[in-house]
């Protein structure tokens, strides 16, 4: 038996936000716009304002978001909706607005204790959601995940319910113009690892695989052009719909091992999330090509890759230098991360000491 669930309507080209107005229009009467800094300069915010305006829609703002948000953070998110008398919400932004904003409208409308926020028991009752996406890589726009840092499991960890799916989705690569080079790079390689992960998790189905190649496909022919800071907005354009491909490909499969012991080098040392997974996913591949060739072989064929070992120089010459971890560090992690929910996911269960080899082969060491 195979399914697939997708209730996001996605709408992408240039101007969509001001375009899809009427599309918001019926969400509610006074949006809490979730926002971090970026999307005063990037035109975003102003195209939403002037949406809300021409719908006769209120709005207020938090842009006090944060990369890798807290619990903390995301209460205050809440309180301001429900100060705000908010009905309904607008993320704009990366990975941590998106994924803030799912927790926000889940909080607003429901007492969560924190001990119980990460344990699955929620109502329906959630405000609704429209993502707006500035970055090409995480694909929450489209996923029923909400990604916190959570200081007592010393981890990233998830809100993971669909009545967190925001219900529209509005993807403008004209608001990437300006995105920095290594937050390019990185989003870029946290969406290739969704659809590679997605590909070798145990929940891949049909569709799931079709999204996921027609992704790598498209990230991996803009490779080049990434590593040489030379996107054009065409490419902006695709690697935003690339990276909404690889969020409906978690959406279904989850992610996997990359995923889970990634979470440690961002917690511990403060290494963005889409690098996290670069450095470990070349290992993850070829350790999956010794159990799962077919699967691998599919997914190096959608990028056009002859082996592995060339999918890791691709990623080598994206990463540049690796990072340096101690022995205990890279034993530590491998042990937090066979105990994390992702492994699960995994078509073929690497067991602690192979996470372990794959953490010393993917840094270096100190
Ligand atoms: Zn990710």
């Amino acid at each position: 038996m195979q399914q697939f669930y997708m209730p996001v309507r996605v709408v992408e080209g240039a101007g969509c936000v001001r375009a899809a107005a009427t599309l918001i229009a019926p969400l509610g009467k006074c949006a809490l716009i979730v926002t971090g800094r970026s999307s005063k300069k990037n035109g975003s915010l102003d195209d939403v304002v002037a949406a809300l305006e021409g719908n006769g829609q209120r709005y207020a703002v938090f842009d006090e978001v944060l990369p890798n948000p807290t619990i903390a953070c995301v209460r205050a998110g809440a309180a301001r909706a429900k100060e705000a008398g908010a009905d309904f919400v607008i993320a704009i932004g990366g990975g941590s607005p998106m994924d803030a904003a799912k927790a926000i409208a889940l909080l607003a409308r429901q007492d969560i204790a924190d001990a119980d926020l990460f344990a699955g028991r929620y109502s329906p009752d959630v405000l609704p959601m429209v993502h707006i996406p500035t970055t090409a890589g995480t694909g929450s726009e489209v996923t029923q995940y909400s990604i916190l840092t959570d200081d007592v499991a010393e981890s990233k960890t998830s809100i993971a319910t669909p009545y967190i799916f925001p219900r529209l989705a509005l993807l403008d690569g004209g608001y990437m113009a300006s995105l920095g080079h290594n937050t390019t790079v990185n989003t870029a390689i946290d969406a290739l690892s969704h659809a590679v992960e997605g590909m070798l998790s145990v929940k891949a189905g049909e569709v799931s695989d079709l999204l996921a190649k027609e992704s790598i496909s498209i990230i991996c022919s803009l490779a080049k052009k990434i590593a040489a800071d030379r996107l054009a907005p065409v490419d902006r354009q695709k690697l935003l719909y690339a990276s909404m491909l690889a969020g409906m490909v978690i959406a279904n499969t989850g992610t996997t091992a990359v995923h889970a012991m990634g979470y440690s080098l961002t917690y511990y040392h403060e290494i963005d999330h889409g690098r996290a997974n670069g450095l470990l996913l070349g290992a993850f591949v070829a350790f999956c090509a010794q159990h799962l060739p077919e699967r691998t072989d599919a997914i190096l064929q959608a990028g056009s890759f002859e082996s592995p070992a060339a999918f890791s120089q691709m990623l080598a010459d994206l990463l540049g230098q690796r990072e340096a971890l101690t022995d205990a560090e890279m034993k530590k992690y491998a042990a937090k991360a066979i105990a994390a929910k992702n492994i699960a996911n995994c078509a073929y269960q690497p067991t602690e000491a192979e996470l372990y080899q794959m953490l010393k082969i993917s840094l270096e060491e100190k």
